[in-house]
């Protein structure tokens, strides 16, 4: 007996130093790999060490970075994708969603209303009812709900609720009231207050910044909502198989609560974070600098988020030329070029990246045009970061002649799938079919010579990857619908797609060293999916579910 034990515990001196040097901390086998890697595309097997990947290959080969303390996850052929990206999210809204009153989905003006209802039944007097994520793009008939719509279900507590695109809400008279709207108020600059065409009084649509007038109004949240939204957003980022969202816009206090619930281990969703500038929070970056892979590379806040128009549903996008089924306007810039110039100047100086909001024609020329004079303004001899891999969020309806401009200056057109699936409802009425021709134009990007990050703009939109891959390699609708003019030539190879949600974000983001694809030395962030979405028929990849996801070598969702 002795003897024995001596002989075990000589082996375990001598065998455990030996393995401490291979054994991988997690071994994942027999899986469906693609790597998003062009010179070895597909895997059996990953060995992942502390948070970095640190062998990718066969089953066989392996074995030998299992040691007597390795996890070994059989994978039984599930799918593995490099951890997916949202490349543009308003995490804070998804998380407020989840809190608010959620109208996603809401199929009728009866059905908002019935929601709105039933909120305000149990709102104490007074007390301000909120939501978001209504669209009436398919209500019979498709027009936006008005104040005295709100009215007939909440006389007396004041209402406001958003379209889902953010760009447009609803408010009721009792909410127009304490606002002090009436029909002598005029338009913020960057807003419309809608108004009825017969009497001139606000009908309760408030456009972009004209919505302001009334959100002031709303008590303001506390720390502790704030911070629940993150936390909320986070969880359902991650249960969906992101695993990182690039945060487009916001301010520092976003950046305290990250910091915050990073330091406490209750977040591990990545965060890369832009703050809205012109004005304070980027002045603020650009003097502190930048904030560059904190906590386990799981923090960066190197980006200004700058909104040049508003969006096409509500008819705020700035076009060219009038809205074909609006001949009166044609939208409407959201941004000052003379406040917008100095800021992008000392940008480039300092090495900060700049990401604008822009939909329409006029606003995508106008932010290349802006773009283009301040990088010749400042050479790359004077530049902090030679290569400052610039992003238009959205690029959604470009002249054609604008296409080729953002290879030429190097500026990254960072598109959402989705909106596209959705806005081809309304689109041809807004634009016309001609219109149409380099809008929502990924191929036409991606064959120009850039590369496209993918987004879902959450919660404009839901805010599923599988939404937005099936959307990027379909361009139909969830029934399978395609239209006049939606030009089914702009939908991307699968291929093509799992890089939009992989490597071209990590890239936007200046990560494609660090992640986005399955290598050995990168960082271990994997999407572990119920079926193979780059071979399945396109309708079943609506139905494919997110079984694990892995940041930084750690399994954080599991599905049950
Ligand atoms: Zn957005």
């Amino acid at each position: 007996m002795r003897l024995i034990l001596l002989a075990a515990s000589l082996l375990f001196v001598s065998f455990i130093p030996i393995q401490r040097s291979t054994a991988a901390d997690i071994v994942f086998k027999n899986g469906n790999v693609y790597t998003a890697n062009d010179q070895t595309p597909k895997a059996q097997a990953i060995a992942v060490k502390a948070d970095k990947i640190v062998f990718v290959g066969t089953n066989a080969a392996a074995q030998k970075f299992v040691g007597p303390n390795t996890r070994v996850v059989d994978l039984k052929g599930r799918t593995v994708l490099p951890g997916f990206t949202d490349a543009h999210q308003h995490l804070s809204g998804v998380g407020q969603r989840e809190m608010t009153l959620n109208l996603e989905g809401t199929t009728s003006l009866e059905d908002l209303l019935a929601k709105v209802k039933a909120r305000v039944d149990q709102a104490k007097p007074g007390a301000w009812v909120t939501g978001r994520g209504w669209i009436e793009t398919h209500w019979q008939p498709p027009v936006f709900p008005t104040r005295s719509d709100l009215d007939k279900v909440s006389p007396n507590n004041p209402v406001i609720l958003g379209r889902a695109d953010g760009h447009g809400a609803v408010a009721n008279s009792a909410a127009l009231k304490l606002a002090n709207v009436d029909k002598s108020t005029p338009n913020p600059f960057g807003g419309e207050i809608s108004k009825d065409k017969q009497s001139g009084e606000p009908n309760g649509m408030l456009l972009d910044a004209a919505q302001g007038l009334v959100r002031r109004r709303v008590p303001p949240s506390t720390k502790e909502d704030d911070e629940r939204e993150v936390v909320l957003g986070a969880k359902r980022d991650v249960e969906l198989g992101w695993t990182q969202v690039q945060d487009a816009g916001g301010d520092y206090g976003d950046v305290d609560i990250f910091k915050k619930l990073y330091a406490a281990g209750t977040l591990k969703l990545r965060i890369y974070k832009a703050v809205y500038g012109p004005g304070p929070q980027a002045n603020r970056l650009l003097t502190e600098g930048p904030i560059i892979g904190e906590f386990g590379n799981r923090l960066t806040v190197r980006s200004i988020k700058v909104v040049s128009d508003g969006a096409l549903g509500s008819r705020g996008a700035a076009l060219l030329g009038p809205y074909s089924d609006a001949p009166d306007t044609s939208g409407f810039l959201t941004v000052k070029a003379e406040d917008l110039r100095p800021m992008l100047i000392d940008a480039l100086k300092k090495g900060i990246q700049v990401e604008t909001h822009a939909i329409g024609d006029r606003a995508n020329r106008f932010i290349l045009d802006e773009y283009e004079t301040a990088l010749k303004a400042v050479p790359v001899s004077e530049r902090k970061v030679a290569e400052p891999r610039w992003r238009v969020e959205h690029a959604q309806i470009v002249n054609p002649a604008d296409i080729p401009r953002f290879a030429k200056l190097g500026i990254i057109p960072s598109m959402q799938p989705s909106h596209a699936i959705g806005d081809l409802f309304f689109a041809p009425s807004r634009l016309g079919i001609p219109r149409l021709n380099g809008s929502y134009a990924w191929e036409s990007f991606i064959k120009s010579g850039v590369v496209v990050p993918g987004g879902s703009d959450a919660p404009v939109e839901r805010g599923e990857p599988m939404i937005e891959f099936y959307a990027a390699v379909a361009r139909k609708d969830q029934k399978g619908f395609s239209g006049d003019g939606w030009h089914p030539e702009e939908a991307v190879t699968r291929e093509q797609a799992l890089k939009m949600f992989t490597i071209w974000p990590a890239y936007a983001a200046f990560e494609d060293k660090l992640r986005g694809t399955i290598e050995v030395g990168k960082l271990a962030d994997l999407t572990i999916l119920s079926a193979d979405i780059m071979t399945i028929p396109e309708l079943e990849i609506l139905k494919t579910r997110c079984v694990m996801t892995v940041i930084n070598g750690e399994i954080v969702h599991e599905a049950s």
